[in-house]
């Protein structure tokens, strides 16, 4: 700033009269008036949170398309997707979605990988089929052992100490925003590490987790074996407000 300022000043001294000075910086070659200003300085752009959105399934373990209550779980996970990538770019996020159709086959752990691909955080859309009610969410809470026999990749450690210490703050924020956005229609069922899944007590964590390089969470938000539950993120308004509960748990960890 001082150099630019400092020959400006000199030229007003000493040039007779200020008058002169004043119509030499305004008018542009052709005439023209302008205002006199100092070059603008550029203000680094700050990039935009890029968030991995994962509706889950279908893999080749589980495409989850046996209906229950009138839907099935893949196609209640994609539609929440698509209403969360939409209300997460109207607040300012870019988003990945890991799928781009209803039956689109994509392996776990290459979710994840596209998720590592620059995201800032996951999250993974699933819903329950055990007995109960309500939304609940896991992390990673130590590391796993991948554990497919027929995968070239079968023992894959993961996922590293970072991940675990930065996923349950995410899953604590998802908490919070959801608890405050499905009050009154979903209850919470608690924050619980990923051992506590059927895949994540034999492999230590979910799949996604193991090959994951950000902070992940896995969100079952409803349990469609029950009427009420499935009858909420069935309608338009139910998954709906599921989509703005979760964005706003996300932005409750990371501003856009
Ligand atoms: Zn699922």
């Amino acid at each position: 700033m001082k150099n630019l300022i400092l020959p400006l000043l000199a030229a007003i001294t000493l040039s007779s009269p200020l008058r002169t000075v004043a119509a030499a910086l305004d008018e542009l070659p052709g005439g023209e008036l302008v205002t006199a200003s100092l070059p603008a300085v550029p203000v680094p752009q700050r990039a935009r949170q890029l968030i991995c959105v994962d509706p889950g399934h279908p893999n080749t373990f589980n495409a989850a398309t046996t209906m229950v209550n009138g839907t099935n779980e893949n196609r209640i996970n994609w539609q929440v997707g698509l209403r969360l990538e939409r209300i997460l770019k109207e607040q300012g996020y870019d988003v990945l979605l890991t799928r781009n159709a209803e039956l689109h086959y994509v392996e776990n752990k290459d979710r994840a990988r596209l998720c590592n691909n620059g995201a800032a955080l996951a999250v993974h859309l699933h819903c329950e089929s055990t007995p109960g009610t309500g939304f609940a969410l896991y992390y990673p809470d130590r590391p796993g052992v991948y554990d497919y026999k027929n995968d070239p990749e079968n023992g894959t450690r993961g996922p590293a100490s970072g991940v675990i210490t930065g996923s349950r703050p995410l899953a604590d924020a998802l908490a919070a925003g959801m608890t405050e956005g499905l009050a009154g229609a979903l209850r919470p069922q608690g924050v619980r590490g990923d051992s506590r899944t059927a895949v994540g007590s034999r492999q230590g964590a979910l799949t996604y987790s193991i090959f994951s390089e950000i902070p992940t969470v896995t969100i079952e938000m409803a349990v469609l074996t029950n009427k009420q539950d499935a009858a909420f993120i069935k309608s338009e308004g139910g998954q709906e407000r599921m989509a703005g509960a979760i964005a706003a748990g996300i932005r409750l960890y990371r501003a856009p």
